[in-house]
């Protein structure tokens, strides 16, 4: 993975472990990934999953 951008790090809420990131998750209403920061060491939720958009229906 590469390296997050400070920037990102800075304004980014952050979780102490996953399991406060993956509850966060559960609260909210989109898709949501949580990942290991490097910069700060805890944890950031992501809506990108990998350039792959999860599929929904149409119509
Ligand atoms: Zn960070």
């Amino acid at each position: 993975m590469k390296r997050t951008r400070l920037s990102i790090c800075a304004r980014k809420r952050r979780y102490g472990s996953e399991e406060e990131a993956r509850e966060a998750i559960v609260r909210a209403a989109i898709i949501l990934r949580p990942y290991r920061c490097d910069r700060c060491e805890m944890f950031h939720l992501t809506s990108r999953t990998k350039g792959k958009r999860v599929a929904r229906p149409v119509g």
